[in-house]
């Protein structure tokens, strides 16, 4: 079954608004084994609007437009695709009520023109929306099928996987209908080398898709199998998760869903952990990332950015002499922070970053992008020593993110 992308909205065509919809159903339609044949996008135009859907329909069996659905003058999706085939359009009761109930709800001025978000070309099938007052639809003409769903990517990213994929599921029912599907995260290789590494693998023997998707510092690889049984997907699925293991194993940090900083926050309450950052280079990032875990106050007591010599010093009682023998981008510096940010927390763990961001700062033996990271645990501190050769954001990142693997490889007994 093939499909095509229809995104529609003025804020599109000026580049104010990235089309994030079209990639977002892109995806969503890959892991279901659908190729998408075009992506489009055009403005709130009737003209322009009816002449890429004739342009895009003897292209696809399916065309998803989003977008244009609102309650203003603008909005005029639905009545041009209606006008693209004739169509009357006719108001359904049920979604009208839908939409009043919504204005009593918040207490919302009721304005006639809102009625217009409760019509649809005749013949349609509504999608309801669950998060707004948009409702989609989907219609069956000339044997194609047009899905028209609101274009706010909060929407779309509810109503494409609810109310679209049952439809067309229903519709072209394939023979391989049980998916199994497994998300591995990896780090410290590029993408290129990632695919270099699986080159070998015949995922398409295995009935197994592979997807590569770059979320910068990690690289993730998505398998997908579809099989007439759910035990055959498992099972095609494993064959094809250690084959990428075996290739990749050092590089691969999880399998599944979970964020690094969900991992570690998983890790550090089972474990009944606390901990304190002291952060040089990366600028309190490590501590950012560790506080977009819902409930971090349970693991993280304390962090400081000790950015100068001074604070350093004064803060953490890194002796001078110390800065002033080994550089304060040295392993005798940042052990030294980490120990003496667990100090000053009375915390479990001491966790510091010490280096050379860039552009400037670097040297021949300390080049920009040097990295040493520290944890203690009052027992040991270990330190862990990094090149990275990126722009100083980058380097951010990528520093923060080898503080958190230090942190979750000493959690899992791997440190
Ligand atoms: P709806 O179809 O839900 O009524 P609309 O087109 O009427 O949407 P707009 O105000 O045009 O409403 O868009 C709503 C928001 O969604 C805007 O912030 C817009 O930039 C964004 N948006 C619309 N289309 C896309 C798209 N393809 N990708 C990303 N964002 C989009
Ligand atoms: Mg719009």
């Amino acid at each position: 079954m093939k499909i095509a992308i229809l995104t529609i909205g003025n804020e599109l065509m000026s580049g104010r608004t990235a089309d994030t919809n079209s990639s977002f159903i892109a995806r969503e339609a890959n892991l279901q084994g659908w190729s998408v044949e075009a992506i489009m996008s055009v403005e709130d135009n009737f003209a322009s609007i009816k002449s890429r859907l004739n342009y895009l329909l003897p292209l696809a069996d399916v065309v998803i437009c989003t977008g244009g659905l609102g309650p203003t003058v603008d909005d005029i999706t639905t009545e041009a695709v209606a006008q693209a085939f004739g169509l009357p359009l006719y108001t359904d009761e049920e979604v009208l009520n839908h939409i009043k109930a919504i204005f009593t709800l918040y207490k919302l001025v009721w304005v006639e023109n809102n009625t217009k978000q409760a019509m649809f070309p005749r013949g349609a099938e509504v999608i309801p929306n669950p998060v707004g007052t948009a409702a989609g639809f989907a219609l069956h003409i000339l044997g194609k099928w047009i899905f028209v769903i609101p274009g706010v990517p909060r929407e779309t990213k509810k109503m494409f996987p609810e109310g679209v994929i049952p439809i067309l599921r229903r519709e072209f029912p394939q023979n391989e209908q049980y998916i199994a599907k497994q998300t591995i995260k990896t780090f410290g290789l590029g993408e290129g080398a990632v695919d270099k590494k699986l080159a070998d693998i015949d995922f398409a023997a295995l009935g197994v898709n592979i997807g590569f998707y770059p979320v910068f510092p990690e690289n993730h690889i998505v398998l997908v199998s579809r099989q007439k049984t759910q035990e055959a997907a498992e099972e095609k699925l494993k064959l094809a998760q250690d084959e990428v293991t075996a290739r990749l194993d050092k590089y691969i940090f999880s399998y599944g869903e979970e964020t690094l900083e969900e991992i570690v926050a998983g890790l550090l309450k089972a474990k009944k952990l606390t901990i304190a950052v002291a952060e040089s280079c990366t600028g309190g990032l490590i501590t950012s990332r560790l506080t977009d875990v819902a409930g971090s106050s349970e693991y993280l007591e304390r962090a400081a950015v000790t950015y100068s010599d001074a604070a350093k010093i004064s803060l953490l009682s890194v002796p001078a002499a110390i800065i002033e023998k080994h550089g304060a981008v040295s392993e005798e510096t940042a052990r030294l922070m980490a120990e003496g940010v667990r100090k000053m927390a009375g915390t479990d763990l001491g966790l510091a970053s010490t280096g050379i961001a860039g552009p400037g700062g670097g040297s021949e033996a300390k080049p920009v992008g040097t990295v040493y990271l520290a944890l203690s645990d009052g027992a040991q501190t270990l330190c862990r020593h990094y090149d990275h050769r990126w722009d100083r954001k980058r380097n951010k990142m990528i520093f923060s993110q080898a503080a958190l693997l230090t942190l979750k490889n000493y959690l899992q007994g791997k440190g």
